[in-house]
């Protein structure tokens, strides 16, 4: 066989830097006896390759790529010949604009598993083991090039053994900014009242003592503690100030997670892949300190070595919160968890910096759709390709809960991890910081900053504090822009846009749309009727002065003289101050929003009447839903106007709550498929409302159709790339 070799230039674009990308070909290259060169450009890598069938070679690429890489496209043309003598990897300094995707943070991998509990590995049980092929990468990524000089790794200077790792093309460690050893990497630190080696068992046996640990984790600290042990949980429940809101549990591996809940197929798959988020589950057996009042937990696995030994060691489940101070985002310095030592017993720290914080994944799978509840560590940042190009570079701020910034160019979208609610100054320091790193690090300038409509969120102060070209834009076509975009969609859509509250063209409080939307602009063809949010914010904290507005609304005065869960919720004199309060308009802002009728509805149920984290009310009601009950509540729709006030009656007159809550969501369900049916539109649902799993359940199955969000959160999290969207 002899046919003539020639020399191709082929051209990768995808993920496909600090991947193990450049060895890879290396290795295939020597496999096949090719000569030629790789390096790295602006754009992804190049190849020069002299070979006589180049598309058994692309195959081979295609096929064979690293488990981290991602190829979105390779092009090849064949030029003059070059006389190779052999295949090198070139070094190449970047310049131009940065168009390669940054690589997400990922669990460690088989490889280094294997060594980590390999006696005679000189990394056994080295907490912070890593390969090409696996760990840190976002959060310790202060610019571009990934090299380690960009990182935090910087400071530790690698010793003979590693560096012979990391100049071998042949090793798995070549070119792994990340790698380290007992001899020159990060090294553990155990602090607390008593001075202790910071050894795995010594880290093990405080767990199984009952203390609080704070661990430092990839993008942030977790507050831990055994997850058996009641008076552990109910501790820290205690000096964190948190009630009730359910704890996330981590598990040794995915039999221990078979134990403690129910999981399907694709669940497990998601609870074992490389990206290692919290999964949302039914649960089996688990703690009634860990999630009460409800049958659902969050469990993830072990993603970094140190976890993986502690968890090893332990045999036992451990709650895994994050660390953080009330509204503000989740520590990554040494100084901001010291702030919470009254919380945590030991601090389990290390001398390796976060640059960029990231919290744990959260996702849950509906009807075979993998829904993300929180969008970060493992998959940001990311980067969302547009059916269309932008024509300026946009930064959009987000909204002001569960806040993530993004920017655009060309027609890409990059989208920060989950930065958290803007409510304090830490939190709004922090937006900004973030909106600084992408900046940086994509060499990004913005032409054009798009923001909420509302005034007061915070995002939306920072962005009238530019100077560049502004566009406002309403929150809720925001909330369907961006599923549209994700999802490549160009034609016209009806929305439906549940959620909280957003601020509305006509300055109410908006939650209850549904927005014919295309890419120019949208109509508000129905909403839920207005009622008052007694007291302004104070009505998001407490679903009885929801429900008691909607009883002013069809009682009037006569309310006072009734006696059911919301009334009597309140002392006489409050009832009477609160009807005063809804009679003059005084401080009682109009809402349509659908989370707040659930948490009127959740009132009248008696349910919940006060409520200690956002969304509490919708996560109790699902408890109660009966799959075989198939009747709904008559309603209202006129002038674009839904009247739920035939249901709220109804619902007064019934006493048991398996009937009227499942008879309630049936009803929404009902109301969304009359005002699909009516305009023959795809539907598009977005809005935090739809992280209900019941809902979402009920919908799909009476609309498979319907459009989900897939790569960003129903909820203000996915607001931002709308934003970019928006005409
Ligand atoms: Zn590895
Ligand atoms: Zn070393
Ligand atoms: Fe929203």
């Amino acid at each position: 066989m002899s046919i003539l070799m020639q020399t191709y230039k082929l051209t990768i674009k995808g993920r496909v830097q600090g991947v193990g990308f450049r060895p890879f070909i290396y290795r295939l290259a020597k496999e096949f006896n090719l000569y030629g060169t790789i390096s790295n450009n602006s754009n992804g890598v190049e190849i020069y390759i002299n070979s006589n069938n180049i598309d058994d070679f692309i195959d081979l690429i295609q096929t064979k790529a690293p488990p981290l890489s991602q190829i979105d496209d390779i092009k090849y043309n064949k030029i003059d010949y070059i006389d190779f003598q052999d295949f090198q990897i070139i070094q190449t300094l970047e310049s131009g604009d940065i168009k390669v995707n940054i690589p997400p943070d990922i669990s460690i991998c088989q490889d280094c598993q294997k060594e980590l509990f390999d006696p005679i590995n000189r990394r056994y049980g080295y907490p912070f083991i890593t390969c090409t092929n696996c760990g840190v990468r976002y959060s310790i990524i202060y610019d571009l090039p990934y090299d380690r000089d960009n990182t935090s790794m910087k400071k530790f200077k690698m010793c003979k053994a590693c560096k012979n790792e990391y100049n071998n093309p042949l090793d798995r460690r070549y070119h792994a900014q990340p790698i380290g050893c007992f001899d020159c990497g990060a090294k553990l630190k155990l602090i607390g009242r008593t001075i202790l080696t910071p050894t795995i068992k010594n880290i093990v046996k405080l767990i199984k003592n009952g203390d609080i640990l704070a661990i430092k984790g990839v993008g942030g600290y977790h507050l831990i503690c055994d997850a058996t042990n009641s008076k552990a949980i109910l501790k820290l429940r205690e000096r964190k100030n948190r009630p009730t809101k359910p704890f996330a549990i981590m598990v040794s591996d995915i039999d221990m997670a078979h134990h403690l809940a129910y999981i399907n197929p694709q669940e497990e798959k998601i609870l074992t892949s490389k990206e290692r988020p919290i999964v949302l589950l039914k649960a089996k057996n688990i703690d009634s300190n860990i999630a009460p009042n409800i049958s659902k937990i969050g469990l993830f696995l072990p993603y970094t070595p140190l976890h993986l030994l502690i968890l090893n060691e332990l045999n036992r489940p451990i709650v895994a919160t994050s660390a953080n101070i009330t509204d503000e985002p989740i520590a990554t310095t040494t100084t901001d968890i010291k702030k919470l030592s009254n919380i945590y017993d030991y601090l389990v720290d290390n001398n390796r910096d976060i640059v960029n914080g990231c919290d744990d994944s959260v996702v849950m799978v509906v009807q075979d759709r993998t829904i993300f509840i929180r969008r970060a560590r493992g998959y940001t940042p990311i980067s969302i390709k547009l059916p269309f190009q932008l024509s300026q570079n946009i930064l959009a701020v987000g909204a002001n809960q569960k806040n993530s910034v993004a920017i655009g160019f060309d027609n890409q979208v990059i989208i920060s991890p989950y930065i958290g609610d803007l409510d304090g100054i830490a939190s709004v320091e922090y937006f900004k910081q973030s909106i600084e790193n992408l900046k940086r690090i994509y060499k990004f300038q913005p032409q054009l900053v798009a923001y909420d409509k509302h005034p007061n969120y915070e995002s939306s102060k920072y962005a009238k504090t530019l100077s560049i070209d502004k566009k406002e834009v309403q929150h809720h076509y925001a909330h369907i822009l961006g599923v549209m975009g994700e999802n490549s969609i160009t034609q016209k859509v009806l929305g439906v846009a549940f959620d909280g509250t957003g601020y509305g063209d006509d300055g109410n409080l908006w939650g209850g749309e549904f927005l014919i939307s295309d890419y120019k602009g949208y109509n508000r063809v129905a909403h839920f009727k207005y009622f008052r949010l007694l007291g302004g914010t104070k009505a998001i904290k407490e679903p009885r002065r929801v429900a008691l507005s909607l009883l002013f609304d069809i009682f009037g005065d006569e309310v006072l003289g009734l006696q059911n869960p919301t009334t009597l919720a309140f002392k006489p004199n409050e009832l009477k101050s609160q009807y005063i309060i809804w009679k003059n308009g005084l401080n009682s802002p109009l809402s349509s929003s659908m989370g707040r009728i659930f948490d009127g509805v959740a009132s009248l149920l008696d349910i919940s009447q006060v409520v200690s984290f956002e969304g509490e009310s919708g996560i109790y009601m699902e408890e109660y839903y009966d799959y075989n009950i198939k009747d709904s509540y008559p309603f209202k729709i006129e002038d674009r106007e839904i009247d739920i006030s035939l249901m709220i009656i109804e619902i007064l007159k019934e006493q048991d709550k398996t009937i009227s809550i499942s008879k309630f969501f049936n009803t929404i369900v009902e109301i969304i498929y009359t005002i699909y049916q009516k305009y023959n539109l795809p539907l598009v649902l977005s809005g935090g409302v739809f992280q209900n799993r019941v809902l979402l359940e009920l919908i799909l199955d009476k609309i498979p159709t319907a459009i989900t969000p897939t790569q960003i959160p129903p909820n203000d999290g996915g607001v931002a790339l709308g934003q970019i969207l928006a005409y």
